[in-house]
């Protein structure tokens, strides 16, 4: 690598909801400036007003926020090569396509929108190109004086790359290797439009030169445009400093076949957006990672494995085990079968693994949401350290432990009343007796003295633990229910075993 400073970014057009694989191809980007030292700049490419959203760029900013993903250099915290919204760079592009103009590489075309529909009616396949260029309305057809006139009567136009004939444009991809195109296949692409502003093509090019950016990391749907990208930095005489491209593989449907789409979600059932997005000209709203409850860590955990490995069996890894291990060698060029289970298995790890502090937040909106009042940090604290073993998303920790907070609205009374005696009821109020007088309460304890009673009432401690279970948590589920009686505390227990007898004996 040259001793030129690394210096990546992500340029996200804000026309919608981001798509997990826009979240990746953040996340490589990130990850490789990071281990090369270098910057990582967020660049939004809003020059196409018919497809701008509102609220579609916070959207990108809320979700690399959410990520812990901080661009050193973004339309909100400036930098050095500021405007980072290539709107409000527009006064610069038009320079560039003259140039081209004026060196033979580019063209004004004056041909109006209906006419070059009327042409793609007529046309089957209909290219602006080699091809019908000449029989078009454009300064490479019309003499030199008509040329003029129409530019001084400012007739609207655009300007287009003329795409050369018969040649070969080639570049050594940094996950594809050679990659070559024959120019006779593609269109000349507008550069600038009539409203002067830059097509993607041109302000492409002009920002990562501009902004001196030495590795651009993309999607694969990309790929095709890279003829004229190449072709432009040539032109352009910035052939030296073009950047390094990586196109990422795609991330296909569960079965395969194809990209991962949002409709595939909507259909297949699970989110392909990394937040929820609401699109305000449709009404529709697309859901998010981050709402049906992943952890950040396993959204980004789970996209780095998608088209990447470390070569051993590790599976995962931190954000900055990430960076110290990233390297683009082991990034594969075949597409990533997206597993919605196993996205969900990243998740159910991470929250295993996160520590209790760093999930309360997220726990306790949870519980609130549903109406649950927490008074005590700290009981909350212990009840997350109790069940998190057992969530796989965040909203599983309502269902997991809102018992700790209220008591059970309904109990499984069919696992208990087939095999309910007045013998099991005596036992519980000998139990409260127990619990009442004891002067510890606490778990292993609290789990002999259960048992000695049993043995001393003649019942089998294992009949009794599942009433027991149903009685603290109304249903067959939850950590060790010695646990859940102590953290609930005396007190409680008590309540609930005389609530639930009440119950069971009905
Ligand atoms: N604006 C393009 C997009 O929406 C950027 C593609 C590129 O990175 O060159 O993804």
């Amino acid at each position: 690598m040259s001793d030129k400073k690394v210096r990546v970014r992500f340029a996200p057009s804000p026309t919608g909801g981001l798509h997990l694989g826009g979240v990746r191809t953040v996340l490589f980007n990130y990850l490789f400036a990071k281990k090369n030292g270098g910057d990582f700049v967020l660049r939004i490419e809003d020059t196409d007003q018919s497809r701008y959203v509102e609220g579609a760029e916070e959207y990108i900013l809320d979700c690399l926020k959410w990520c812990g993903i901080t661009p050193d250099e973004s339309p909100v915290v400036g930098g050095p090569y500021a405007p980072y919204r290539q709107s409000e760079r527009k006064a610069l592009y038009r320079e560039y396509a003259e140039r081209l103009v004026r060196e033979g590489h580019a063209y004004y075309a004056f041909d109006t929108p209906e006419e070059l529909d009327q042409n793609r009616k007529e046309i089957p396949n209909f290219q602006y190109g080699q091809v019908y260029r000449d029989g078009l309305r454009n300064s490479l057809s019309l003499s030199e004086h008509e040329v003029e006139k129409l530019l001084d009567a400012h007739t609207p136009h655009v300007i287009r790359i003329k795409m050369p004939a018969d040649e070969r444009v080639s570049f050594d991809d940094l996950i594809r290797g050679h990659v070559s195109f024959e120019t006779n296949l593609v269109d000349d692409k507008v550069l600038l439009k009539a409203d002067g502003m830059p097509t993607y093509h041109l302000a492409v090019v002009v920002d990562d030169y501009l902004m001196k950016i030495t590795h651009a990391f993309r999607g694969e749907e990309w790929l095709p445009s890279a003829p004229v990208h190449l072709l432009l930095w040539d032109y352009l005489g910035w052939k030296a400093e073009m950047p390094k491209w990586a196109h990422l593989p795609l991330i296909l449907k569960p079965d395969g076949h194809g990209k991962l789409s949002k409709r595939d979600g909507a259909r297949l059932g699970f989110p392909v957006y990394a937040m929820n997005w609401f699109d305000a000209k449709t009404g529709e709203l697309t859901p998010g990672f981050r709402e049906l409850g992943f952890l950040p860590e396993a959204f980004l955990n789970l996209l780095a494995t998608l088209g990447w490995n470390d070569g051993t069996d590790q599976e995962i890894f931190s954000l900055d085990e990430l960076i110290e291990k990233f390297s683009l060698d082991r990034v594969s060029k075949a597409g990533a079968k997206f597993d919605f289970e196993k996205a969900k298995w990243f998740n159910a790890e991470w929250i295993k693994k996160s520590e209790v502090g760093s999930l309360k937040s997220e726990v306790k909106r949870v519980l609130e949401d549903k109406g649950i009042v927490i008074a005590d940090d700290a009981y909350l604290l212990q009840v997350i350290d109790k069940v998190k073993d057992r969530c796989v998303l965040l909203p599983d920790f309502y269902q997991q432990s809102s018992y700790f907070f209220e008591q059970p609205k309904e109990y499984d009374v069919n696992s208990v009343k087939p095999k309910w005696t007045d013998a099991k009821t005596d036992f519980f109020n000998a139990f409260i007796n127990l619990v009442n007088t004891t002067a510890t309460f606490e778990p292993a304890e609290l789990e002999t003295a259960f048992k000695s009673l049993a043995e001393e009432k003649g019942i089998k401690a294992g009949e009794l633990m599942l009433p027991f279970r149903i009685m603290l948590v109304g249903g067959k589920f939850g950590p060790h229910v010695f646990d859940i009686a102590v953290l609930l505390g005396k007190a409680e227990t008590i309540a609930r075993i005389e609530k639930a007898l009440e119950v069971f004996n009905s």
